[in-house]
């Protein structure tokens, strides 16, 4: 009898917890729990008795099963370790969780929009975990000889799918109501050197990529490598297939064998809209006379990363009262690129660095003489104003001869896994669709 008086206390002090911390405490969006499947205290306790007969005999309290409750939660902009942690620990408590977990984490570095989940048995805590990146995790245990903290990277179980669709407007529209906006921006760079995504694109192209999907535990953890994409615009086919060398590393080359990479990117600005081009005369609409504009203007988000497109040095990170704040890079054969009217640079940007084609070096605002948040993206050659919508921009490295074999084999292979189901898009479905295939 005592035993059943026992465990009804334990079960229903469970209960109660788990109602206090949900109203207290909205910073944990999910339990284990739910009310409705917390078993009855009188079921629990009456099967504990007949599953168990020699409980029932001994006379000693028998050992109850400890309760173990998982609080699940994502860090919250403005979060601390402390907040999150104070429910079960006290600040001094805190404090050496901090200590044990600086080696491998550093605790104030908690992001807002990361998950973690603390464990506690019988409402102590038991364990902190946190969500690093899509990859780490950190698991900080508490044992009697005090806390331990390690990081640990996340097995993926990779399922490669093929997600395709037609374009109404834009491609991160196409993919928005099923996939990750990250798949587009992935497709945009991928395609960066012969599509501009904000001029090109026309209603009634078609997309294809077949692509790693990433899961843990059943749950989506983004995306892995493209392995194949195909791009049809206004009839021109595009594709790209990851080809790995020796060493692992790995290229898109199109089914002709030719690097899709090239010298210059289309675009500083993934999904920038061209609102003025590159022509000898035009009407300046703050200075109201007519001269020539030597650039590109991509209109996008103030705040929107402007991207090297290509790599170089640069030569001037500055501001003067027509161009705003602008960045020059110098690049190989006589070329440079300038981007003007940045609202900031990005982190670093000075005379002298060397920048990777496709880094980000500033961010869109309209600092200097511009009516609305833009970058006017320039080229020169050997000194001479270029449309940079119009260089054809020599390609990166050829396929190795004695792989040309090789990477034939694979486009043959992956060529079908591409294939765009024009019989679904006719029948008015034009979002995206994806086909899971076996895991890999
Ligand atoms: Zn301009």
């Amino acid at each position: 009898m005592k035993y059943i008086i026992l465990c009804c206390m334990i079960i229903l002090g469970g209960f109660v917890f788990f109602q206090y911390g949900l109203n207290s405490d909205t910073a944990f969006s999910s339990t284990s729990q739910s009310p409705d499947e917390l078993p009855s205290p009188l079921m629990v306790c009456g099967d504990t008795e007949t599953d168990d007969p020699e409980f029932s005999q001994s006379l000693m309290p028998p050992p109850h099963e400890p309760i173990e409750n998982i609080h699940a939660g994502t860090i919250r902009p403005g979060d601390t370790a402390s907040r999150i942690l104070s429910p079960w620990l006290s600040s001094a408590q805190i404090h050496g969780i901090a200590l044990a977990t600086k080696e491998v984490f550093d605790l104030r570095k908690i992001r807002a929009g990361r998950d973690y989940r603390v464990i506690t048995t019988d409402n102590s805590f038991a364990r902190l975990e946190y969500s690093i990146d899509n990859s780490h995790f950190l698991a900080v245990d508490l044992d009697e000889e005090g806390f331990h903290a390690s990081v640990h990277s996340m097995a993926y179980d990779i399922y490669p799918a093929t997600v395709h669709g037609v374009i109404e407007t834009t491609l991160s529209d196409a993919m928005k109501s099923s996939e990750d906006i990250t798949l587009a921006i992935r497709l945009n760079n991928l395609f960066g050197w012969e599509i501009d995504f904000s001029r090109d694109l026309r209603k009634g192209d078609t997309f294809s990529v077949l692509v790693e999907r990433r899961y843990h535990n059943d749950e989506f953890q983004g995306y892995g490598n493209i392995i194949a994409a195909k791009i049809i615009n206004r009839g021109r086919v595009h594709d790209a297939y990851r080809f790995e060398y020796e060493d692992g590393h790995a290229d898109f080359f199109n089914s002709q064998g030719q690097n899709i990479k090239r010298f210059f990117l289309k675009s500083p600005v993934p999904f920038g809209r061209i609102t003025s081009g590159f022509t000898l005369s035009r009407y300046h609409p703050i200075l109201k006379e007519y001269r020539p504009h030597y650039g590109v203007d991509y209109a996008a988000p103030t705040g929107t990363p402007i991207y090297a497109a290509g790599s170089g040095t640069v030569i001037q990170a500055t501001q003067n009262a027509g161009s705003g704040r602008f960045v020059r890079i110098r690049h190989g054969n006589g070329y440079e690129t300038a981007y003007l009217h940045m609202s900031r640079f990005a982190r670093g940007m000075r005379a002298g660095k060397k920048v990777d084609q496709g880094e980000v070096i500033g961010y869109i605002g309209q600092s200097g003489l511009a009516t609305g948040p833009h970058v006017c993206f320039r080229m020169t050659h050997n000194g001479t104003p270029v449309d940079p919508t119009k260089v054809d921009s020599p390609r990166a490295k050829e396929l190795p001869e004695d792989r040309k074999q090789d990477f034939a084999a694979l486009v043959a292979n992956l060529q079908p896994q591409l294939t765009i189901h024009y019989a679904q898009a006719d029948a008015g479905d034009p979002g995206p669709q994806a086909e899971n295939k076996s895991p890999m």
